[in-house]
């Protein structure tokens, strides 16, 4: 089972908008793009929601069928590891082998010994063509990323092998993900760690490291551009040496959890694609339950006093909700409007304040983190809140639509 050279991770946390996001792609495979859609859904994201694996998997045959999408489609089991896979073997036939807790764990001197032993013929000044200067590899370098990576590739091939045996070689794809850690993982660590997963015969189609910057859901990427720039381009080259080198899978691609909407860095990605001709996958998620929300505001009525009634539930919670997300948001307090501020604001106040357009003058990135990790509140409404996704289907999904078309896939493919 291949992956394809261009595809986008898209999460559905209410199981709702599976026909817009596909509309979305087909929209931008007719402006001649080839993107597969890849629905994606966390353990996490599941437990909070109360959604099983299998309910993915309905939601993107369904909205396959209903829009006659004859394009290849896949279901990821996101960031899973070995105590929480089982139950996404059957319905997902991509799996995200999430190992970046074991990122540092000890291994045995004699493994570290023999990966640095392995490595002789790179050490000094490696050449990898495209890169400006050579990379210098020193025993103790490699001593070091053996000490960081083994455990965790050790830990990934672990994950593979029960999948291998479980669904049958061939029958799904790897993604080796280590981004949700705080040091960003530099191309030289990628290479070797590259090199260990080949070594275990592990055939990743995508790797998800952590690039330099914040990430920070569902708002745009802070940090040194120049300096992702300069780490991307360098990690696309170092994936290409590395099939070369080690024999892994040639369509192999470099995987972005961008926890949504890295405006700023689109057109970085999109100048080094094009420029070696090489493929990306780029994960989404949680931006779908924003516009969600926003299209609940547009529709009024009873759309709007919802949108509402989520806004102040996660006011009013915010320590609790944010707390999981610590790591990955940035809300100054001083910045939230009162509940009582946003029960005056119309339809068009409450959208633009959450939509995502930089420069908006009503835009307002501390309002729409909040929102963003308050899936929640909106989840324990339960029939409340998809009931009126159901009345407002029409303006949610036109919503769920615009958005992966206009602010992601016309950006990131220049359509
Ligand atoms: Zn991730």
């Amino acid at each position: 089972m291949k992956l394809g050279k261009f595809s986008i991770g898209t999460g559905d946390r209410f199981s709702h908008q599976g026909e817009a996001q596909l509309r979305a792609i087909m929209k931008a495979n007719k402006s001649g793009l080839d993107i597969s859609p890849v629905w994606n859904k966390s353990n996490r994201e599941h437990t909070y929601v109360h959604t099983l694996p299998g309910d993915v998997r309905i939601e993107a045959d369904a909205a396959v069928a209903a829009l006659g999408f004859k394009g290849k489609y896949f279901v990821d089991a996101d960031h899973i590891n070995l105590s929480n896979v089982a139950p996404f073997v059957e319905s997902s036939d991509f799996f995200t082998l999430d190992v970046a807790s074991f990122i540092g764990k000890e291994s045995k001197a004699e493994d570290i010994n023999a990966f640095v032993a392995s490595c002789s013929k790179y050490m000094g000044n490696l050449v990898v063509p495209g890169i400006v200067h050579p990379l210098v590899v020193t025993e103790s370098l490699l001593k070091t990323i053996a000490a960081n990576f083994l455990a965790a590739t050790e830990q990934a091939s672990e994950i593979y092998k029960f999948l291998k045996s479980s669904k049958g070689e061939g029958n799904f794809i790897t993604e080796v993900s280590m981004d949700e850690v705080e040091t960003p993982q530099t191309p030289i660590e990628l290479l070797f760690i590259l090199k260990m997963l080949a070594d275990k015969g592990v055939p990743a189609q995508t790797i998800a490291p952590k690039f330099t910057g914040r990430f920070n859901k569902g708002v745009d990427y802070t940090g040194d551009v120049t300096q992702f720039a300069k780490e991307f381009e360098e990690d696309v080259l170092v994936l290409d040496f590395a099939v070369k080198e080690f024999g892994l899978p040639e369509e192999i691609k470099l995987s972005i959890h961008s926890g949504s909407d890295k405006f700023s860095i689109y057109p970085v990605m999109a100048a080094v694609i094009k420029k070696y001709d090489k493929g990306l996958h780029l994960k989404t998620a949680g931006t779908t339950w924003l516009e969600e929300v926003i299209g609940l505001a547009v529709a009024g009525g009873e759309g709007l006093e919802l949108a509402k009634q989520i806004y102040a539930n996660s006011f009013n919670r915010k320590d609790e909700l944010c707390a999981p997300y610590a790591d990955v948001i940035d809300i100054d307090e001083s910045k939230l409007p009162s509940v009582a501020e946003v029960n005056t604001w119309s339809s068009e106040k409450y959208a633009n304040t959450l939509r995502h357009i930089p420069g908006h003058p009503d835009y307002n990135a501390n309002f729409r983190q909040l929102i963003h990790v308050a899936y929640k509140v909106a989840s324990e409404m339960g029939k409340t809140y998809t009931g009126l996704l159901e009345k407002y289907a029409d303006v949610v999904g036109s919503c769920v639509e615009e958005n992966i078309y206009e602010r992601h896939l016309k950006r990131l493919f220049n359509l």
